[in-house]
């Protein structure tokens, strides 16, 4: 038999959509996305065959799931796709201005891509400049990007002697000693070792911005030679790229550690432990006006306070499994010697929840006292590593709006719900709309990176749908994203920047009720476990704010604003009517400063509206004499006049409404 009576005339290709259409045997991605339509064919980078992306020229000779895959594609495939292949453009760039460089890994990164290069010449900004220019001359001779199989030995004799690249042989010999065949992808006279995929086409590279020079060493090994590792990001237009420009300066301008320190918020200090933010005035006022909000919010949903140490005994971690299974993320223990000489260990809290289970096991529970929801503002010490750190982001030491609550059984979805309810009540309070929900589900394939059995995985993750189907939220699933002793639903907002972060979570957990022999009396006089669902809508408090800060650029809704109105005396002899004006302000509870510095009033509203300060009240002689005041709104400008009574009610309205 021929080899190609064995090859289906026809395949059968189903879209992500379900559709399924007939070609020819032997079709390319590139034709099925032609006869799509134009647009796609042009945006099409590679093709995932039965979900493994591969070259948009690989011919198809079976019945296949396909998907094209284009730079905006949903997950960041097209991107690695794209910004991977700009690393090889950048890598021939590179050859043809500085001969005999050698090259050793270049993949792509979260925002772009790098090349670790070996080379005699010390690259600067101005070479950067110089290698952009050629890069996008690479483009422009549309040079076709081809894959080639071959043999290992012979991909190692290519490398040895055609190309003399001795960093690929390395690998080729030992990080692949077990691979029979490996794939080379060649545009023009530029050819690099590598799996693919990757463009058809240097032409689909339209802009490119190189970024970054550093040092590395060849596989991260200090001990071996040392490289250069040049960075850069590329887009299929030069709109993207402009708008990419325009969102780092933007996000430059809103960095929350920059504002921090302009407004005076928070600051971190060397001197005081990396990590280790200390709250400032004003940021001390937006975190309680924050916190005295969740306080009140959840005592009228039944949450009761509670209040826990910041160390605790090592025992208690040992038991919940905190210790020692996580310790590379804990501080060290601290060792402690009584009176009599004998050694105890505490940890720096990594958690408040064993010391919420010992408050709830410190008396005998009745069915009919569930749920209980205790709740706390609980500061915990994590050790993140240095590079993590991320002024109040990333922090060491920081506090979880944290509550547990425990429940029968038959309350869990009514208790999933609330939480959830409360959350969404939370962001959307705070603008925060574009919130996107996950299902953190266990992997079964990896049952045992999890406590308890499978049967009460299925139990909790099926209360925990239940949960998300009856309020009605779109959410989408993670497998393998759920903690160890239960299933979660993360909340991820994304902020006026587009940015994500996962703030708040509601997890539900099985496991700790038995590492800690909780029990309640059930009604048939029986003692039962009960469920305990761990959760915190804003997560931590820094973290929070830390995003918030950069979602309003530190502009703060009324309510949160540190300093809320700003009274600003045109003249000296309207003083004593400012001060009059202040006064009743500040006996409203309102959060105002009186400017009277011998400064022009332009000056005097130039600062308010840099300070952020949302209200600025002007008196001049006109207002003094009709006993009115001239209102101001930060970035809005001349609001009118109004009595000092309506300038109370729209301030009050605004502040009670968190508008
Ligand atoms: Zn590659
Ligand atoms: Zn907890």
């Amino acid at each position: 038999m021929s080899e190609n009576i064995d090859v289906q005339a026809a395949v059968t290709i189903t879209f992500p959509d379900g559709k399924s259409r007939s070609f020819p045997s032997g079709i390319t991605g590139y034709d099925i996305a032609q006869s799509i339509g134009r647009k796609l064919a042009k945006d099409a980078l590679a093709i995932s065959i039965d979900g493994k992306p591969v070259d948009l020229g690989i011919p198809i000779t079976g019945d296949a799931e396909v998907e094209i895959i284009t730079f905006d594609h949903p997950g960041t495939l097209g991107k690695e796709i794209f910004w991977h292949s700009a690393s090889h453009i950048m890598a021939q760039a590179i050859e043809e201005l500085f001969p005999g460089t050698k090259f050793g890994a270049g993949p792509a990164v979260e925002q772009g891509f790098y090349y670790d290069i070996s080379s005699e010449h010390r690259f600067t900004e101005s070479d950067l400049e110089t290698i952009e220019k050629k890069m996008l001359e690479i483009s422009k001779r549309a040079l076709e990007i081809q894959r080639e199989e071959l043999s290992r030995e012979d991909a190692i004799a290519y490398f040895t002697s055609t190309r003399n690249d001795p960093y690929k042989v390395e690998i080729l010999e030992d990080t692949l000693k077990d691979t029979a065949r490996v794939s080379i992808y060649h545009q023009g006279d530029f050819a690099d070792l590598c799996s693919g995929p990757h463009l058809s086409n240097t032409s689909q590279l339209k802009a490119v911005k190189l970024t970054n020079i550093s040092a590395s060493f060849w596989r991260g090994d200090s001990s071996r030679e040392s490289m250069q590792r040049i960075y850069g990001i590329a887009f299929p237009s030069e709109k993207l790229l402009k708008q990419h420009l325009a969102h780092i300066e933007e996000a430059k301008k809103r960095d929350h550690r920059k504002l921090g320190a302009e407004l005076e918020l928070f600051m971190l200090s060397q001197e005081t432990g990396s990590g280790l933010p200390l709250w400032l005035p004003k940021g001390a006022i937006v975190r309680n006006e924050l916190e005295a909000f969740l306080r009140e919010e959840q005592k009228k949903r039944g949450y009761v306070p509670v209040y826990t140490p910041h160390i605790g005994h090592i025992g208690l971690y040992e038991r919940s499994g905190h210790y020692p299974y996580y310790s590379d993320s804990q501080f060290p223990p601290l060792t402690y010697r009584d009176d009599l000489g004998r050694e105890e260990q505490y940890l720096l809290k990594p958690m408040n929840c064993p010391h919420h289970h010992m408050i709830y096991s410190s008396k005998l529970r009745s069915y009919r006292d569930l749920p209980i929801r205790l709740t706390e503002f609980g500061t915990v010490y994590r050790h993140e590593q240095s590079g993590e750190l991320n002024g109040l982001i990333r922090a060491r030491g920081f506090t979880q709006d944290d509550s547990h609550i425990y429940c029968r059984p038959d309350q869990l979805v009514d208790e999933i719900c609330n939480a959830i309810d409360l959350t969404k009540f939370v962001f959307a309070t705070l603008g925060f709309d574009d919130i996107e929900i996950r299902l953190s589900l266990h992997d079964p394939e990896n049952q045992e990176k999890y406590g308890g059995t499978e049967e009460v995985w299925q139990q909790a993750e099926k209360d925990v749908r239940e949960a998300a189907d009856r309020m009605g939220i779109n959410y989408i699933i993670g497998i393998g994203e759920a903690s160890f002793y239960g299933p979660k639903i993360d909340f991820i907002v994304r902020d006026a920047l587009g940015r994500k972060w996962q703030l708040g979570t509601v997890q539900v957990d099985y496991v700790m009720p038995e590492r800690f022999d909780l029990s309640y009396i059930g009604s048939d006089g029986q003692p039962h476990r009960p469920v305990i669902i761990h959760r915190a809508p804003f997560g931590s408090m820094e973290r929070f704010i830390g995003v918030l800060i950069e979602h309003t650029a530190g502009n703060f809704p009324l309510w949160l604003a540190p300093v809320q109105v700003a009274v600003l005396p045109i003249t000296e002899d309207v003083h004593d009517y400012a001060r009059t004006i202040h006064q009743t302000l500040i006996d409203k509870g309102i959060r105002t400063e009186l400017d009277l510095r011998s400064e022009k009033i332009g000056k005097k509203i130039r600062e308010a509206e840099v300070g952020k300060i949302p209200y600025m009240v002007i008196i001049g002689q006109k207002e003094a004499e009709s006993g009115e005041i001239s209102l101001r709104r930060h970035r809005k400008g001349d609001q009118g006049n109004m009595t000092i009574q309506a300038l109370n009610d729209k301030l009050s309205k605004e502040i009670k409404d968190k508008s």
